[in-house]
């Protein structure tokens, strides 16, 4: 059987609706996916594991003084909630927490520029702040056409710094507050805070020659609150749904296996479970293939590899002979090939990013009725992933080293928050 662009499209069409970590929707998704692997005949199963998750459900931020006005807010999923009656305190824009900010903080709730990283989250919970404020989107946002973010704490910013009280609001509110002098404000927030159970989807097909060489493909299916993760990724699981069919119809040499990935957008929380609970059989991965974004109409292809220069320069010639375009590189990525080169495991990323203004992830936008995907592009990207699958699955000796070169290493260090030696 050949891949289709045009299955796969019908599929990722078939999938438009919100998938977030841990949810109904996300397993609905998953059971979607193991049926489309079932029929290819290979052996499939559904893995799941628990994520730490929340739900708010009631969170209001009120201006006090020097005028009064209540701004529309989420509260983040497992914040601390306030206390009875609310929480009232004055206001500090701590724009990009410099030291002159920081100094101002306690007490306070404090609002910052952009999103709330582990670092800042740091410094503020050492600064001792009454209760933490973000912004998202732009101040040109229509608010009928825009969705104020729901964003979470992470395990990676709670487990050393404990719980806080946090909100997100739309970047035009944040500006008028600060530009008419906000000076106290009103917070409350109800929030329950739960383990979830979420899953990855898994197939196998055992190699015929080589079948202690494990090849891994990986995409993940999960979106945000808001998106459709059409683009972000149901593009990316549909062209490795067509290749399991065609590697289930064409018996590979090497061992494949084949994982969607839930929860990859609460920190990749789907690969690092997948990882650790085969970590016996990693040594015998010799590559992990992961496949996060594509489709774009107006875009490029890119492939940032996490591996040595050696396999960089591999991908590219292969890239060339075959006549398709892609920017080859070695790179980190922000995706589930992060938690297998942290095991030591080579990784290549298949993507097409949209340019810009013709490719949006996580919020509404992401969505087919945005008109910058098509099957065509979605296309490109299978046939790249189809080349270079076909050239390492069979190869006689297997071309990439496993290696991770220092470059690589840390930065995957420091994207997991490894303390520096
Ligand atoms: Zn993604």
């Amino acid at each position: 059987m050949d891949v289709s662009a045009r299955r796969a499209f019908n599929l990722l069409k078939e999938m438009a609706y919100v998938r977030v970590s841990g949810t109904e929707e996300e397993k609905k998704a998953a059971e979607r996916l193991l049926a489309e692997a079932k029929k290819c005949g290979v052996k499939t199963q559904i893995e799941p594991f628990t994520v730490k998750t929340g739900k708010v459900n009631k969170a209001r931020l009120v201006v006090t003084a020097p005028y009064v006005k209540e701004y529309e807010v989420t509260g983040y999923e497992r914040s601390l909630s306030t206390t009875e009656g609310g929480l009232d305190a004055e206001f500090y824009y701590a724009e990009n927490l410099l030291p002159v900010h920081l100094q101002n903080c306690k007490g306070k709730i404090v609002m910052i520029n952009g999103r709330l990283r582990r670092a800042d989250y740091e410094k503020l919970q050492k600064a001792q702040v009454a209760a933490i404020l973000t912004f998202s989107g732009t101040t040109l946002d229509r608010n009928s056409e825009t969705d104020c973010d729901i964003r979470k704490l992470r395990e990676v910013m709670t487990d050393p710094f404990g719980f806080a009280v946090a909100l997100n609001m739309r970047a035009a509110d944040a500006a008028e507050i600060v530009r008419r002098g906000a000076k106290t404000m009103h917070i409350e927030v109800d929030s329950e805070c739960f383990d979830a159970q979420s899953q990855n989807v898994c197939a196998v097909i055992e190699g015929s020659k080589y079948p202690d060489e494990i090849i891994s493909f990986g995409a993940h299916y999960d979106s945000v609150h808001f998106s459709t993760g059409v683009y972000d990724n149901m593009s990316g699981s549909v062209i490795i749904m067509e290749l399991l069919r065609y590697f289930a119809a064409h018996q590979p040499e090497r061992t494949l296996k084949f994982n969607w990935y839930g929860s990859e957008e609460q920190g990749l929380l789907g690969s690092k479970a997948w990882t650790q609970a085969h970590e016996d059989e990693l040594e015998n991965h010799v590559l992990m293939i992961n496949v996060d974004v594509a489709a774009a109409t107006l875009g490029q292809n890119a492939a940032p590899i996490l591996a040595t220069e050696a396999a960089v320069g591999y991908v590219d010639a292969l890239m060339k002979e075959h006549g398709m375009a892609c920017s080859v590189k070695m790179d980190i990525y922000s995706s589930d090939c992060i938690p297998f080169a942290d095991h030591g495991v080579p990784a290549i990323n298949l993507c097409r990013f949209g340019t810009a203004g013709a490719g949006y992830i996580h919020d509404r936008r992401d969505n087919l009725k945005s008109g910058y995907l098509d099957e065509k592009s979605l296309d490109i990207t299978l046939q790249q992933a189809l080349m270079l699958a076909k050239h390492v699955v069979n190869a006689k000796v297997f071309p990439i080293e496993r290696t991770i070169s220092d470059e690589i290493r840390k930065k995957v260090d420091e994207y997991l928050f490894k303390e520096k030696k």
